[in-house]
């Protein structure tokens, strides 16, 4: 198929971090040694058979990998078209992909000996990993989340609390994500000699990029293998959600070198591109530094970044991984957007036809999976990264139905 883009082979990162004309590393000068010495002991750990088996133990013992790579049947045969198979990263531990790479990244700060954890959180997903994989090692853990996100979240802060997490409101800004991401890179200048920072996305300076993106690529290792497996070939088309992108990533990478398989990432339209409420850097925004990276992020001609809006709250981020800047650029990967009304319904529809409540993040990615799927021939193989569970949103579809809980 033609695609649109330079159509440019593929490249790994250069050393310094750069995706194409994206990524880098754009942060304060008294952060340079610590991501020297975190890029350090990843290059050396990712080299060392000792890690990787302590890594797939822990995502076996701990986290219940593999999931399932799962032939939606029903939900197939409703839309006519390609085979729809679900990697269900919903099956994890804590409910969502966001473990394999707290669990990854737990394993590096034992190793530097760091016993503090610090992390960013907007709905509260990346908290909760970053608090259990904490919990379980005993390291002392402080969550930066926005002062309006606290609010909107309680269930979550919670939970972060009780897995013995302290919980920082941050009042600048716009009070979200963004803000918290911000206070995390503060804290971390300065508590850098005992702290490791884990960034819950394929966001933030060199080499959290690509160190993230290597943590989830064990959801498309498994789903390639599987795929071969189950039906003797590879998929058509990949699609995944794309929030900082790194369920997304974690799925296409392994595929990256398979030119006839496509890759597409969904983004949040909310109420629609055109009412400017969403979160779509890649379908509406401009290139920009933000959290110490280059890359799609929406803002203003002037450079302000815009305030973001999605009823998904894991995909309400105004930036996204530089790699997906690239991979768009180039054309390997394409990028659409869904908004509100249609990851609802797609919601419903597997709740109700598979038995499976998606997280409203992945009822993204399926709202788009049904209209591709719809539109190929049954011969096509579609997988969707269901990346996430759907009972942290119950409360927000029950509001929306007008009812009360
Ligand atoms: C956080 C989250 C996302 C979005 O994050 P990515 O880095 O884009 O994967 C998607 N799905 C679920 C279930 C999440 O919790």
């Amino acid at each position: 198929m033609q695609r649109k883009g330079t159509n440019e082979p593929y490249r790994e990162p250069t050393p310094d971090g750069h995706f194409g004309v994206y990524g880098g590393r754009f942060v304060a000068e008294t952060l340079f040694h610590a991501l020297d010495q975190l890029e350090a002991l990843y290059r050396e750990v990712r080299a060392d058979p000792a890690f990787e088996r302590e890594f797939h133990a822990d995502l076996a013992q701990y986290v219940g990998r593999p999931t399932p790579l799962y032939f939606a049947e029903r939900l197939t045969a409703v839309l006519g078209g390609a085979m729809v198979l679900l990697k269900r990263e919903d099956l994890n531990h804590t409910g969502a992909h966001k473990v394999n790479n707290t669990v990854g990244q737990a394993l590096l700060a034992k190793r530097m000996g760091k016993p503090r954890i610090i992390a960013e959180t907007g709905a509260g997903q990346h908290g909760v990993a970053t608090a259990t994989v904490a919990a379980r090692l005993g390291l002392s853990c402080h969550v930066y989340m926005g002062s309006d996100d606290v609010k909107r979240q309680s269930l979550n802060v919670y939970r972060m609390k009780l897995l013995g997490a302290e919980v920082i409101p941050v009042h600048s800004g716009s009070r979200t994500l963004k803000d918290a991401m911000n206070e995390a890179l503060r804290d971390w200048v300065t508590n850098v000699d005992n702290t490791h920072y884990i960034i819950g996305t394929v966001a933030g300076p060199h080499p959290y990029p690509m160190l993230v993106r290597d943590f989830q690529s064990v959801i498309g290792q498994e789903a390639r293998a599987q795929c071969l497996a189950q039906t003797g070939r590879l998929p058509n088309a990949l699609i995944a959600c794309v929030g900082g992108g790194s369920n997304a990533i974690g799925l296409f990478h392994p595929f990256m070198n398979d030119a006839d398989v496509e890759m597409i990432g969904v983004e949040a339209a909310g109420l629609g591109l055109e009412t400017g409420k969403h979160a779509a850097p890649l379908s509406a925004g401009l290139p920009g530094v933000l959290h110490g990276n280059r890359t799609y992020l929406m803002s203003d001609a002037d450079g302000q970044i815009l305030d973001t809006y999605s009823v998904s709250a894991g995909l309400d981020y105004p930036g996204v991984g530089p790699e997906h800047a690239y991979l768009r650029d180039l054309g390997r990967a394409r990028y659409v957007a869904v908004t509100d009304g249609e990851a609802l319904a797609a919601f419903r529809r597997l709740t109700q036809i598979e038995g499976i409540m998606p997280a409203l993040e992945s009822a993204h990615a399926l709202a788009f999976a049904e209209q591709e799927a719809s539109r190929r021939s049954a011969d096509d193989i579609v997988i969707v990264n269901l990346s996430g569970r759907g009972d942290k949103d119950i409360m927000t579809v029950a509001e929306l139905d007008g009812i009360r809980l």
